[in-house]
């Protein structure tokens, strides 16, 4: 059996015959380097209902948290900047929760982008809400409009983390498609990578199996099977042995 990765969906507007036809939706590329890693991905809608998120948590040896919208400040404390992009707070919601049960549960997690900014909330650290605004205009451009597959900057990498494990050496080029970034780093976490004007690229657990984030989009790049698939790998194999440890565990004794 293969691990089971869940990716949290999102709202996609769909129009038919100019009726709107809602629908839940993640990027065709997440699932892709997931399933070429060897995990099974499971798509979930979105819920605030405990007794559902129960059972989607229950189904789960990894969480893969991807890219997206932007997550609302309040859940870190702060009021909207005027930059602030769009944000689903039902989305927030369910991810929020997911997360902050992988974490306490030593799930494997992945985050990718807006999922590396949702572990560090999760966490209990904070985002820069748009980058130029708040942390200096002299930052690099960190949104490319050329195709995605290709870099956009570089990022340099720090020893000893499962990044570097992945990458083998301190400098790579990746893509780069935010305008927001993480600025407090959460509590037992530390930084793995950052871009040439500090901006944090990459972030890990001390604590967890495996708590691994990225900022850029390594599902995009993924077919080149170099570092940004040996991420995938990484984090598959962490979700596999996850499950057999699960799957090896006696069954609960019934409650008298
Ligand atoms: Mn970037």
């Amino acid at each position: 059996m293969k691990p089971v990765i869940g990716i949290v969906s999102r709202r996609v507007s769909f129009i038919y015959q100019q009726r709107p036809y809602p629908r839940y939706g993640v990027a065709i590329s997440y699932s892709d380097a997931v399933m070429a890693a060897g995990g099974a991905p499971v798509i979930l809608p979105l819920t605030d209902e405990r007794t559902l998120l129960d059972t989607y948590y229950g189904l789960l040896d990894g969480l893969l948290l991807a890219g997206g919208q932007d997550i609302h400040p309040l859940h870190y404390g702060e009021e909207p900047h005027r930059s602030l992009d769009q944000v689903d707070p039902m989305r927030d919601i369910t991810e929020l929760d997911l997360c902050r049960r992988a974490l306490a549960d030593d799930l494997p997690i992945f985050g990718i982008c807006r999922g590396q900014q949702l572990l560090n909330v999760a966490a209990g650290g904070t985002l820069y809400q748009d980058i130029h605004s708040q942390a200096g205009e002299d930052r690099i451009r960190h949104f490319q409009d050329f195709t995605q597959e290709w870099p956009s900057h570089s990022i340099l990498v720090e020893d000893n983390n499962r990044l570097r494990m992945a990458t083998g050496t301190s400098k790579v080029l990746i893509n780069s498609y935010h305008h927001q970034a993480v600025k407090e780093v959460a509590e037992g976490f530390k930084v793995t990578a950052r871009a040439p004007d500090g901006i944090i690229e990459g972030l890990e657990s001390v604590n967890h199996t495996f708590a691994v984030a990225v900022q850029w989009h390594p599902e995009l790049m993924a077919e080149r099977r170099d570092f940004n698939f040996r991420l995938f790998q990484l984090f598959v194999e962490a979700s596999a042995l996850r499950a057999r440890s699960r799957k090896s565990l006696p069954a609960p004794a019934p409650q008298a």
